[in-house]
Protein backbone atom coordinates (compact mmCIF):
# COMPACT_ATOMS: atom_id res chain seq x y z
CA UNK A 1 0.00 0.00 0.00
CA UNK A 2 2.76 2.31 0.98
CA UNK A 3 4.41 1.89 -2.17
CA UNK A 4 1.38 2.70 -4.51
CA UNK A 5 1.72 5.76 -2.11
CA UNK A 6 4.84 6.41 -2.91
CA UNK A 7 4.57 6.06 -6.52
CA UNK A 8 1.42 8.35 -6.75
CA UNK A 9 2.74 11.07 -5.15
CA UNK A 10 6.59 11.14 -6.02
CA UNK A 11 5.77 11.28 -9.91
CA UNK A 12 8.64 11.78 -12.11
CA UNK A 13 8.40 15.27 -13.30
CA UNK A 14 11.17 17.89 -15.04
CA UNK A 15 12.00 19.85 -12.01
CA UNK A 16 14.05 22.72 -12.38
CA UNK A 17 14.71 25.38 -9.67
CA UNK A 18 11.42 26.31 -8.94
CA UNK A 19 9.48 25.82 -11.81
CA UNK A 20 6.04 24.37 -11.44
CA UNK A 21 4.91 21.85 -13.11
CA UNK A 22 1.36 20.18 -11.44
CA UNK A 23 0.65 18.62 -15.39
CA UNK A 24 0.94 14.90 -13.75
CA UNK A 25 -0.30 15.02 -10.07
CA UNK A 26 -3.40 17.23 -11.67
CA UNK A 27 -4.06 14.33 -13.21
CA UNK A 28 -3.21 12.15 -10.81
CA UNK A 29 -6.05 14.12 -8.39
CA UNK A 30 -8.69 14.30 -11.72
CA UNK A 31 -8.58 10.28 -11.61
CA UNK A 32 -8.64 10.30 -8.14
CA UNK A 33 -11.57 12.12 -8.08
CA UNK A 34 -13.20 10.14 -10.89
CA UNK A 35 -12.76 6.83 -8.87
CA UNK A 36 -14.52 7.85 -5.40
CA UNK A 37 -17.22 9.31 -7.61
CA UNK A 38 -17.51 6.36 -10.06
CA UNK A 39 -15.74 3.41 -8.58
CA UNK A 40 -13.39 2.88 -11.53
CA UNK A 41 -10.14 5.43 -12.89
CA UNK A 42 -10.83 4.95 -16.33
CA UNK A 43 -11.97 8.02 -18.38
CA UNK A 44 -11.44 8.71 -21.90
CA UNK A 45 -8.93 11.57 -23.53
CA UNK A 46 -12.13 13.44 -24.14
CA UNK A 47 -13.05 13.76 -20.78
CA UNK A 48 -9.86 13.93 -19.46
CA UNK A 49 -9.40 16.83 -22.28
CA UNK A 50 -11.69 18.72 -21.13
CA UNK A 51 -11.28 18.42 -18.10
CA UNK A 52 -7.86 18.44 -17.13
CA UNK A 53 -7.38 21.57 -19.74
CA UNK A 54 -9.53 23.49 -17.45
CA UNK A 55 -7.55 22.70 -14.23
CA UNK A 56 -4.35 23.23 -15.61
CA UNK A 57 -6.03 26.81 -16.93
CA UNK A 58 -7.03 27.53 -13.33
CA UNK A 59 -4.69 25.84 -10.79
CA UNK A 60 -1.25 25.39 -13.45
CA UNK A 61 1.12 28.35 -14.50
CA UNK A 62 0.91 30.35 -17.30
CA UNK A 63 2.66 28.93 -20.04
CA UNK A 64 2.71 29.75 -23.55
CA UNK A 65 1.31 27.59 -26.20
CA UNK A 66 -1.77 26.40 -23.54
CA UNK A 67 -2.59 23.89 -20.61
CA UNK A 68 -1.15 20.55 -23.21
CA UNK A 69 -3.32 17.77 -20.83
CA UNK A 70 -1.77 15.62 -23.75
CA UNK A 71 1.75 15.78 -21.58
CA UNK A 72 0.18 14.32 -18.79
CA UNK A 73 -2.06 11.54 -20.33
CA UNK A 74 0.77 10.09 -22.45
CA UNK A 75 3.81 10.43 -20.13
CA UNK A 76 2.09 9.14 -16.79
CA UNK A 77 2.60 6.06 -18.08
CA UNK A 78 6.18 6.05 -17.16
CA UNK A 79 5.39 6.35 -13.76
CA UNK A 80 4.08 2.81 -13.45
CA UNK A 81 0.81 3.99 -12.56
CA UNK A 82 -1.27 4.46 -15.56
CA UNK A 83 -2.38 2.46 -18.75
CA UNK A 84 -3.67 3.68 -22.07
CA UNK A 85 -6.12 1.51 -24.03
CA UNK A 86 -4.05 1.48 -27.44
CA UNK A 87 -0.38 2.17 -27.79
CA UNK A 88 0.40 6.03 -28.75
CA UNK A 89 3.74 8.27 -28.70
CA UNK A 90 4.06 10.17 -26.04
CA UNK A 91 2.93 14.56 -26.01
CA UNK A 92 1.18 14.19 -29.42
CA UNK A 93 -2.78 15.31 -29.02
CA UNK A 94 -3.28 13.88 -32.97
CA UNK A 95 -3.20 10.24 -32.33
CA UNK A 96 -4.86 10.81 -29.21
CA UNK A 97 -8.08 12.38 -31.23
CA UNK A 98 -8.18 10.09 -34.38
CA UNK A 99 -9.92 7.29 -32.31
CA UNK A 100 -11.15 6.63 -28.84
CA UNK A 101 -9.13 5.65 -26.41
CA UNK A 102 -8.64 5.48 -22.42
CA UNK A 103 -6.86 5.89 -19.51
CA UNK A 104 -6.50 3.75 -16.37
CA UNK A 105 -4.71 3.15 -13.26
CA UNK A 106 -2.47 0.08 -13.42
CA UNK A 107 -4.43 -2.93 -11.71
CA UNK A 108 -2.27 -2.99 -9.13
CA UNK A 109 -2.81 0.86 -8.01
CA UNK A 110 -6.63 0.61 -9.08
CA UNK A 111 -7.03 -2.22 -6.60
CA UNK A 112 -4.87 -1.26 -3.86
CA UNK A 113 -7.19 2.15 -3.84
CA UNK A 114 -10.73 0.80 -4.56
CA UNK A 115 -10.09 -2.26 -1.01
CA UNK A 116 -9.15 1.00 0.98
CA UNK A 117 -11.68 3.90 1.44
CA UNK A 118 -9.52 5.87 2.71
CA UNK A 119 -6.27 5.40 0.14
CA UNK A 120 -7.77 7.83 -2.74
CA UNK A 121 -8.00 10.80 0.03
CA UNK A 122 -4.79 10.16 1.59
CA UNK A 123 -3.04 10.04 -2.15
CA UNK A 124 -5.06 12.72 -2.85
CA UNK A 125 -3.82 14.91 0.34
CA UNK A 126 0.04 13.89 -0.50
CA UNK A 127 -0.41 15.04 -3.70
CA UNK A 128 -2.07 18.43 -2.91
CA UNK A 129 0.48 19.81 0.04
CA UNK A 130 3.00 18.59 -2.22
CA UNK A 131 1.48 21.12 -5.10
CA UNK A 132 -0.30 24.30 -3.57
CA UNK A 133 -0.46 26.41 -0.68
CA UNK A 134 -3.09 26.59 1.45
CA UNK A 135 -5.24 29.32 0.51
CA UNK A 136 -6.10 26.96 -3.08
CA UNK A 137 -5.98 23.76 -2.46
CA UNK A 138 -9.36 22.94 -1.21
CA UNK A 139 -10.13 24.73 -4.74
CA UNK A 140 -8.05 22.52 -6.26
CA UNK A 141 -9.82 19.31 -4.38
CA UNK A 142 -13.39 20.61 -5.10
CA UNK A 143 -12.41 21.41 -8.51
CA UNK A 144 -11.21 17.30 -9.23
CA UNK A 145 -13.98 15.72 -7.89
CA UNK A 146 -12.55 15.29 -4.60
CA UNK A 147 -14.08 16.59 -0.91
CA UNK A 148 -11.63 18.45 1.32
CA UNK A 149 -13.20 17.63 4.30
CA UNK A 150 -12.15 14.21 3.83
CA UNK A 151 -9.21 14.61 2.52
CA UNK A 152 -7.80 16.57 5.45
CA UNK A 153 -10.00 14.69 8.03
CA UNK A 154 -8.19 14.20 11.24
CA UNK A 155 -7.12 10.60 11.43
CA UNK A 156 -6.10 10.06 7.90
CA UNK A 157 -2.59 11.58 8.45
CA UNK A 158 -0.28 12.76 5.46
CA UNK A 159 0.19 10.36 2.89
CA UNK A 160 3.99 11.75 2.97
CA UNK A 161 6.45 13.89 4.70
CA UNK A 162 7.62 16.15 2.28
CA UNK A 163 10.88 16.17 1.74
CA UNK A 164 11.27 18.98 4.91
CA UNK A 165 12.71 22.49 4.68
CA UNK A 166 11.98 24.26 8.06
CA UNK A 167 9.56 27.08 8.13
CA UNK A 168 10.55 29.77 10.11
CA UNK A 169 7.45 30.07 12.82
CA UNK A 170 8.37 33.71 13.64
CA UNK A 171 7.98 34.58 9.93
CA UNK A 172 4.41 35.67 9.87
CA UNK A 173 4.48 37.37 12.51
CA UNK A 174 7.61 39.29 11.55
CA UNK A 175 5.90 39.99 8.19
CA UNK A 176 2.59 40.90 9.24
CA UNK A 177 4.61 43.58 12.22
CA UNK A 178 6.62 45.27 9.40
CA UNK A 179 3.06 46.09 7.48
CA UNK A 180 1.87 47.01 10.49
CA UNK A 181 -0.82 44.04 10.63
CA UNK A 182 -2.45 45.44 7.59
CA UNK A 183 -3.35 44.61 3.93
CA UNK A 184 -0.79 45.98 1.95
CA UNK A 185 -2.62 46.44 -0.50
CA UNK A 186 -6.12 47.39 0.62
CA UNK A 187 -5.02 48.41 4.16
CA UNK A 188 -7.39 46.00 5.49
CA UNK A 189 -6.30 45.53 9.31
CA UNK A 190 -9.54 44.18 10.97
CA UNK A 191 -8.51 43.02 14.86
CA UNK A 192 -10.78 40.41 16.94
CA UNK A 193 -9.42 41.50 21.00
CA UNK A 194 -5.93 42.15 20.75
CA UNK A 195 -5.29 39.99 17.79
CA UNK A 196 -5.80 40.61 13.70
CA UNK A 197 -8.17 38.63 12.18
CA UNK A 198 -8.62 37.48 8.35
CA UNK A 199 -5.00 39.40 7.97
CA UNK A 200 -1.92 37.08 6.97
CA UNK A 201 1.26 36.85 6.09
CA UNK A 202 1.45 35.69 2.03
CA UNK A 203 4.82 34.39 0.73
CA UNK A 204 5.49 35.78 -3.14
CA UNK A 205 7.45 32.89 -4.26
CA UNK A 206 5.78 30.06 -2.52
CA UNK A 207 7.40 28.23 0.07
CA UNK A 208 6.77 24.85 -1.81
CA UNK A 209 8.65 26.16 -4.48
CA UNK A 210 11.67 27.66 -3.20
CA UNK A 211 10.23 31.01 -1.55
CA UNK A 212 11.98 31.79 1.65
CA UNK A 213 10.84 32.68 5.33
CA UNK A 214 12.29 36.17 4.18
CA UNK A 215 11.19 39.76 4.49
CA UNK A 216 11.43 40.17 1.12
CA UNK A 217 9.89 37.78 0.33
CA UNK A 218 6.15 38.46 2.19
CA UNK A 219 3.51 40.74 2.07
CA UNK A 220 0.58 40.95 4.66
CA UNK A 221 -2.59 40.88 2.93
CA UNK A 222 -6.35 40.33 3.97
CA UNK A 223 -7.70 36.73 3.50
CA UNK A 224 -8.90 37.71 0.10
CA UNK A 225 -6.26 39.98 -1.08
CA UNK A 226 -4.00 36.57 -0.16
CA UNK A 227 -5.92 33.91 -2.09
CA UNK A 228 -6.45 36.65 -5.01
CA UNK A 229 -2.66 36.90 -5.09
CA UNK A 230 -2.01 32.82 -4.66
CA UNK A 231 -4.48 32.42 -7.80
CA UNK A 232 -2.56 34.85 -9.60
CA UNK A 233 -5.58 37.57 -10.07
CA UNK A 234 -3.85 39.76 -8.25
CA UNK A 235 0.60 40.81 -8.99
CA UNK A 236 3.23 43.16 -8.31
CA UNK A 237 4.41 44.97 -11.24
CA UNK A 238 7.53 45.84 -9.77
CA UNK A 239 8.22 45.74 -5.35
CA UNK A 240 5.75 48.55 -5.23
CA UNK A 241 2.84 48.91 -8.20
CA UNK A 242 -0.32 46.02 -7.83
CA UNK A 243 -0.98 44.59 -11.05
CA UNK A 244 -4.90 42.95 -11.29
CA UNK A 245 -5.22 40.30 -14.41
CA UNK A 246 -7.42 41.19 -17.19
CA UNK A 247 -8.71 37.34 -17.17
CA UNK A 248 -9.82 38.85 -13.47
CA UNK A 249 -13.93 39.44 -13.68
CA UNK A 250 -17.07 40.09 -11.51
CA UNK A 251 -20.44 41.99 -11.91
CA UNK A 252 -21.04 43.53 -8.51
CA UNK A 253 -19.46 47.15 -7.54
CA UNK A 254 -17.98 44.87 -4.60
CA UNK A 255 -16.58 42.65 -6.51
CA UNK A 256 -15.21 45.28 -9.37
CA UNK A 257 -13.59 46.87 -6.70
CA UNK A 258 -10.51 44.66 -7.50
CA UNK A 259 -10.20 46.90 -10.77
CA UNK A 260 -9.01 49.97 -8.61
CA UNK A 261 -5.50 48.04 -7.03
CA UNK A 262 -4.70 48.13 -10.59
CA UNK A 263 -1.94 50.32 -10.53
CA UNK A 264 -2.12 51.12 -6.32
CA UNK A 265 1.74 51.88 -4.53
CA UNK A 266 2.70 49.79 -1.78
CA UNK A 267 3.02 52.01 1.01
CA UNK A 268 4.88 50.85 3.70
CA UNK A 269 5.97 52.09 6.82
CA UNK A 270 9.91 53.12 6.57
CA UNK A 271 12.09 50.53 7.03
CA UNK A 272 9.61 47.73 6.02
CA UNK A 273 11.61 45.36 3.11
CA UNK A 274 9.44 45.50 -0.17
CA UNK A 275 9.61 42.12 -2.29
CA UNK A 276 12.38 41.36 -3.91
CA UNK A 277 12.58 41.14 -7.71
CA UNK A 278 13.68 37.77 -8.04
CA UNK A 279 10.59 36.93 -6.20
CA UNK A 280 8.26 39.37 -7.81
CA UNK A 281 9.58 37.71 -11.29
CA UNK A 282 8.71 33.72 -10.19
CA UNK A 283 5.08 35.08 -9.02
CA UNK A 284 5.01 36.45 -12.50
CA UNK A 285 5.53 33.76 -14.52
CA UNK A 286 4.75 30.71 -12.24
CA UNK A 287 1.08 32.31 -11.11
CA UNK A 288 0.15 35.67 -12.52
CA UNK A 289 -2.35 35.01 -15.02
CA UNK A 290 -0.86 37.36 -17.60
CA UNK A 291 -1.07 39.70 -19.15
CA UNK A 292 -2.16 41.91 -16.46
CA UNK A 293 -5.12 45.04 -17.36
CA UNK A 294 -3.88 47.70 -19.70
CA UNK A 295 -2.46 50.28 -16.85
ZN1 LIG B 1 -6.72 43.45 1.24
Amino acid sequence: MSDVIERLTSLRQHQEDGRRSPHKPLLVLLVLGHLVNTGTSQMSWEEVDGRLGFLLQEFGPPRKGGPKPEYPFTRLRSDMVWELSRDVPDDRVGPLNEEPITGRFVPEVESLLTSDPSAPYRVARGIVEQQFPMTIASDVLIATGLDPEFVFSEGLGAAVSAPERRRSSSWPREILQAWDRSCAFCGFDGHLGGASVAVEAAHVRWFKFGGPDELDNGLALCSLHHKLLDRGVLGLRDPETVMVSEAFSARTDEGRRIYDLHGKRLTPRPGTALPSQEHIRWHLEEVFKAEALAS
